[in-house]
């Protein structure tokens, strides 16, 4: 292979790039030849994804609340913004006895013990980011103290926050809701981040986190937006047309160890991010999820560096991506970030 010295000048000249994940070593293809302007990516006519509020389970909840959170009523009006926070119904991990690995033949599999629940904000329309910041902010709150409680639960090894919004990220219901799962092994696409942080670690003794945030912070051409405590940036090696990275600018490998500065910067940033995607977009679906260090007794993951990710439904898998795990961005992250940079929210 060959190396040129210093890319700070990237450009984009070539029909096509193939660009490598700093983490996780996966390679995406950026079709420069083909790219698309930003304004291709508008979901028009596209029609939003609305159950009737009659139908909707989380209008009446009848289950009990693991935690309530709410703001004072909101001025003239008598309503009050809250969250809460449930076991989900059709759950796919629940609580019991923590399991033990069997084996058939060659073949292991443990049983699908865990936790499973639904964060539901009130507002049976809007979502994250058309809220207040002091809405988005009580959000992020309930998910930190669920993970805080279930951490405590002996059978779980990692836990998984993530939001499903439209249709064809996989939402079920449009009441917007997140979700937090508590499962009994370590994902691989996790455990395949943790061993690129750790094997980077091992090599620089730095945090590869840390560097990507110094070098996107000075670079300024994937930059997003900017926190008092956060960083949004689209990634260099963007898997799809308009993902987004929201970096909290200290290092820290867990996300229940994030400061109260860092739960209400992370609020806005996270409000802010799909609030630009929501308006420059025109309301596409996405998914959002958290990566954040497993659950050890051990502190042995102290090289990760917890962050949100965000990925707009703007394409859907084909033969090559599904063959090879390698996807095709039509346009570059350094226009879907100057683009996203622009839309005022
Ligand atoms: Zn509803
Ligand atoms: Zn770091």
């Amino acid at each position: 292979m060959f190396y040129e010295a210093s890319d700070n000048d990237h450009k984009h000249g070539s029909f096509s790039e193939v660009r490598q994940d700093l983490v996780s070593g996966d390679w995406v293809v950026i079709a420069t030849g083909r790219a698309k302007r930003p304004h291709d990516f508008l979901q028009e006519g596209k029609k939003a994804f609305r159950q009737p509020k009659r139908t909707c389970p989380f209008e009446n909840l009848h289950e009990n609340a693991l935690l309530s959170l709410s703001l004072g009523a909101e001025r003239g009006k008598n309503i009050k913004p809250w969250v809460k926070v449930v076991v989900n119904k059709f759950p796919a991990f629940q609580r019991g006895v923590c399991s033990i690995f069997h084996k058939t033949g060659p073949y292991q599999w443990t049983d699908g013990v865990g936790q499973h629940e639904v964060v539901i904000t009130r507002d049976h329309e809007r979502s994250l980011g058309q809220m207040a910041d002091l809405e988005a902010e009580l959000a992020v709150r309930a998910y930190q103290e669920r993970y805080r409680a279930i951490k405590q639960d002996e059978c779980v090894r990692y836990i998984s926050i993530f939001h499903n919004h439209g249709r064809g990220s996989g939402a079920t219901l449009s009441h917007p809701h997140s979700q937090i799962i508590g499962i009994p092994v370590i994902p691989s696409d996790i455990a395949r981040s943790i061993r690129g942080s750790a094997v980077y670690y091992e090599e620089h003794k730095e945090c590869v986190h840390c560097v990507m945030l110094k070098f996107e912070k000075n670079d300024k051409k994937r930059l997003i937006y900017e926190n008092d405590h956060f960083l949004v940036f689209a990634p260099f090696a963007s898997r799809l047309a308009f993902e987004i990275r929201i970096y909290p600018k200290n290092h820290v490998s867990h996300f229940e160890d994030a400061s109260e500065a860092e739960i209400v910067s992370v609020a806005n940033a996270l409000r802010v991010s799909l609030g630009k995607i929501f308006k420059g977009l025109n309301n596409p679906d996405y998914n959002f999820f958290l990566h954040t260090s497993p659950i050890d007794k051990l502190n042995s993951f102290r090289h990760y560096h917890w962050h949100f990710e965000i990925l707009p439904k703007t394409s859907i898998w084909a033969g090559f991506e599904i063959g090879t795990g390698i996807e095709i961005s039509t346009i570059t992250p350094e226009n879907a970030a100057e683009f996203l940079r622009n839309i005022k929210v």
